[in-house]
């Protein structure tokens, strides 16, 4: 990766990290669930009010390190308004970006999640990035509440 777009990238962490989108919990009718990353301590609690098959509304709380906050941040942000089919394909693309097995001609548009490319590289990062995404997959899988870690 050039080191311009590494630092790009590194920029727009934080800046999630900082000042994360959708932060705080949903009322009401919703499934969640909790995610636990014992290697690094990452704690991710995701609410999901899903409606007709689609992500109506998701909030995330918890503590975690950078990476683990800027990837729950953009993954509300990315997730919202898409079908339960559509999640999991991002999940699925999302999880070979990061581990570093991009598939060649991958037609889906990753956007912000892109900023994650680097994650490959450290390896022990990969569960602080992924974490909310398995922990999302179980609050949809669950009727109404459900935990994961990644260990
Ligand atoms: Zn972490």
């Amino acid at each position: 990766m050039n080191p311009d777009l590494r630092d790009l990238y590194q920029e727009l962490i934080l800046d999630h990290s900082r000042k994360p989108k959708n932060f705080g919990t949903l009322e009401g009718d919703c499934q969640h669930a909790d995610g636990f990353n014992p290697l690094c301590g990452d704690r991710v609690r995701i609410f999901v009010k899903v409606e007709g098959g689609a992500v109506a509304d998701i909030r995330f709380d918890g503590v975690g390190c950078a990476i683990s906050t800027a990837s729950a941040s953009i993954l509300t942000d990315t997730v919202k308004g898409r079908t339960v089919e559509e999640v999991k394909r991002y999940f699925d693309v999302f999880h070979r970006l990061v581990t570093g097995n991009p598939e060649p001609e991958e037609t889906l548009d990753l956007g912000k999640l892109e900023v994650f490319a680097g994650v490959s590289e450290f390896p022990a990062r990969v569960k602080c990035a992924t974490l909310c995404w398995h922990t999302l997959k179980e609050a949809i899988d669950s009727q109404n509440e459900g935990s994961v870690t990644t260990e």
